[in-house]
């Protein structure tokens, strides 16, 4: 197999490992799509896409990238192909830029980039360098109010009373006073709209207790979920400030994160490590969580990135054996994937032998 993808996969193939495995063909083929990324007819570089699987009557979303030649996946008019054979419908695709906010699960979750996340750089999997940005930098208590009442006027509500979760998506703040500076101006402004849900900041620079704490303080009620992304070749796979946190200190802040009432996860790129790597740090950090952690496919787009991917995870099976191996140790905490809150996870269909809640979208 080429690191560029796996020319000769086949459906049957994927049908094969389904029925050997007892994984549905829906989360192999869309494990595959996010691992080889797709051979498409339009000219952007990665796509926001919704699809209708043949093998479900649900529309899903996926967002992947559309430049490999080499890829089995031939994404050409309104349909998905693998091999030549149909595998999905195409109901709508998009440019994947980066906004300043978007929704998920119907408005009930509110994502904002309110920290000019694409001028962030340095994590070899990052998408940022390829994506159109439309994001900024927005801070203070009235810029991120001005924010807000303009997303309200824009969907028609009258205030943020029904949002449940507002997350920042920034790796951007260098220190975590500016993390809990910002996160607290933010609770203020969501606050003047009616918000009293959740925030929820993914960052690697606040981790200690102390900071943790200041955090539910002024921010509360929190949800943090540390950006480990891998378990080896960190100094190579990631920005500095990330590169420095380690798993002992993500387990540690996670146990203070339960003790101090804040939700608690991490993320992870799945296909960076060694199988035996992955599996026994995600064991390791899925007794620590109090949330579903953010676990994601390896994308790349474009030969370089190819290149860092683990031999291993240039398999099928690698993803099985990782769902194998993480699932009870998740299960055992009470804790199960929602499908809105992570496009490229290794379950879509099936977790632990019961359902993926939805909403898709
Ligand atoms: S911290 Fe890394 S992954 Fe996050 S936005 Fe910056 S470069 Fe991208």
């Amino acid at each position: 197999m080429s690191d560029k993808g796996d020319p000769d996969l086949r459906l049957e193939t994927i049908e094969a490992l389904s029925a050997a495995h007892d994984v549905p063909v829906l989360d192999l083929l869309m494990i595959a799509a996010n691992m080889h990324g797709v051979d498409a007819d339009v000219d952007i570089p990665r796509a926001r896409i919704r699809l209708s699987p043949e093998t479900s009557s649900e529309v899903w979303q996926i967002i992947l990238p559309l430049e490999n030649p080499d890829s089995p996946f031939r994404l050409a008019g309104g349909q998905l192909r693998l091999d030549g054979q149909k595998v999905a419908r195409i109901e709508a695709l998009e440019n994947d830029d980066v906004v300043l906010t978007y929704l998920r699960a119907g408005g009930r979750s509110v994502t904002l980039n309110t920290n000019s996340r694409s001028n962030c750089i340095g994590c070899i999997f990052c998408p940022n360098i390829i994506e159109d940005a439309a994001d900024a930098t927005v801070s203070g208590v009235d810029g991120l109010e001005s924010v807000l009442t303009w997303l309200c006027a824009d969907l028609d509500w009258p205030g943020l009373a029904q949002v449940e979760v507002i997350t920042v998506c920034s790796g951007c703040f260098h220190t975590p006073a500016a993390a809990i500076r910002h996160m607290a101006e933010l609770r203020k402004a969501a606050g003047r709209l009616g918000f009293t849900g959740r925030l929820h900041l993914l960052s690697s620079v606040v981790r200690d207790r102390d900071d943790i704490k200041r955090l539910a303080e002024l921010a509360g009620p929190f949800h943090l979920t540390f950006t480990l992304e891998c378990f080896e070749r960190r100094d190579v796979l990631l920005k500095s400030t990330k590169a420095s946190l380690t798993v002992e200190e993500t387990c540690r802040a996670l146990d203070d994160c339960a003790d101090l009432g804040v939700l608690g996860d991490f993320t992870y790129v799945a296909g960076l490590d060694s199988l035996a790597a992955a599996a026994d740090g995600l064991e390791r950090l899925s007794g620590c969580v109090t949330a579903f952690p953010r676990i994601q496919v390896y994308q790349a787009h474009n030969d370089l990135m190819r290149r860092y991917r683990s031999a291993d995870a240039a398999d099928l099976r690698y993803y099985i054996d990782l769902r194998r191996r993480v699932e009870p140790a998740l299960a055992a905490r009470g804790l199960a994937p929602k499908s809105w809150e992570n496009y490229r996870p290794l379950w879509y269909e099936r977790f632990a032998g019961e359902a993926v809640a939805g909403p898709r979208i």
